[in-house]
């Protein structure tokens, strides 16, 4: 079979599309075809070496397709059905072996392509608005990156809560799919000041949550921007690290909350990877949660995909089609 292989990390030309031997599933693990695997940056860490992963391996931490293969003890699934999965390695392939308590049922009516888009960005759209600080309406929330992938899905939902959030985009036309995503203000932080922005629209009061996925560049003046009590949720670094910082900062702020949460951690059971899928596809058939699939490539495209993802040149979800 085919499939996208790191030898060594580093720069998106490390990844080469292979030919390798069909995995094997071991106990409690399946053989799923894969149809459709999720582009998301948290690849590019494992591409790059900022997340550890046992050399070689197969990129990918998304994907959706039929089982063909049941390793043993595997109890709750078939052959033949339609699964998703994500936070495991190895989607960027034509087969992937994957264990049993990663798989999620693919309801009827979703097609691999939804299936694989939605789960991972989506899930963490759910844990951060329900779990890791619960959006009542009425709040104010700042959203970074809002065009991306978890930010249409995270606008989306912050603002079906009945938040107000206040979107951060570095273009125009991103600002444009931020607001139909919901958000009541947009700021482009390429060009303005979004600390001096954000004070301007609350009228100095601050927001209750800011959801930052975006890191180096814009987590010091986000801690600016919340409110007494306001809590920074760090979701990712897609420009860069943050550096430490003393811990008497968040109370001379504020008294304020900071947590860097991890999706792994808000699906730890059986029954909170159930719930959380189930809402996002829910609401994706019902049609109150809408995907933005913006980009999809064949596997020999997956340089190209990653340099695009890297110059912020993607919208909302990029897939790649084995
Ligand atoms: P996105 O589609 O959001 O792509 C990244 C976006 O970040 C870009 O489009 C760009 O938007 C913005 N950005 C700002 N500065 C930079 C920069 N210097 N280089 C590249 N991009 C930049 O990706 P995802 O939706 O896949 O992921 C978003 C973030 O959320 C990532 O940091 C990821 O690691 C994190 N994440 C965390 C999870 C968790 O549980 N902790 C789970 C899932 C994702 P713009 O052009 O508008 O600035």
């Amino acid at each position: 079979m085919k499939a996208v292989r790191i030898t060594h990390t580093g720069a998106p030309d490390v990844m080469k599309l292979v030919e390798v031997e069909d995995p094997t599933p071991g106990s409690g693990e399946v053989l799923i075809q894969v149809r459709a695997a999720g582009i998301n940056y948290i690849d590019v860490y494992y591409r790059e070496g900022r997340y550890p992963a046992d050399i070689p391996f197969t990129l990918g931490i998304e994907g959706a397709g039929t089982i063909q293969k049941l390793g043993r003890g595997v109890k709750d699934f078939r052959v033949g059905d339609a699964v998703a999965w994500c936070m495991y390695l190895g989607a960027y392939a034509e087969y992937a072996v994957i264990p049993e308590r990663h798989l999620v049922r693919i309801p009827d009516g979703i097609e691999f392509e939804t299936a694989a888009g939605a789960l991972l960005q989506g899930m963490t759209a759910h844990y951060l608005t329900r779990s890791t600080y619960p959006l009542k309406s009425g709040e104010t929330a700042l959203v970074h990156a809002a065009a991306g992938g978890v930010g249409l899905l995270l606008t989306q939902m912050a603002s079906q809560l009945g938040a107000r959030v206040i979107a951060t985009v570095s273009t125009k036309e991103k600002a444009d799919l931020a607001r139909e995503a919901g958000a009541r203000d947009v700021i482009l932080y390429s060009e303005q000041d979004f600390e001096a922005e954000v004070k301007r629209l609350t009228e100095n009061r601050g927001v209750g949550v800011v959801y930052d996925s975006v890191g180096r560049t814009t987590f010091d003046k986000s801690l600016n921007c919340l409110r007494p009590r306001g809590m920074m949720v760090l979701v990712g670094a897609s420009s860069g690290p943050v550096p430490a910082i003393d811990p008497l900062r968040l109370s001379l702020l504020g008294s304020l909350y900071l947590t860097r949460p991890s999706l792994a951690h808000y699906t730890l059971t059986r029954e909170e990877l159930d719930w959380r899928s189930g809402e996002v596809y829910a609401a994706i058939q019902k049609g109150t949660l809408k995907l933005h699939i913006d980009h999809t490539y064949p596997l020999a495209e997956v340089v190209h995909a990653h340099e695009e993802l890297e110059a912020r040149k993607t919208t909302g979800k990029g897939l790649l089609i084995p």
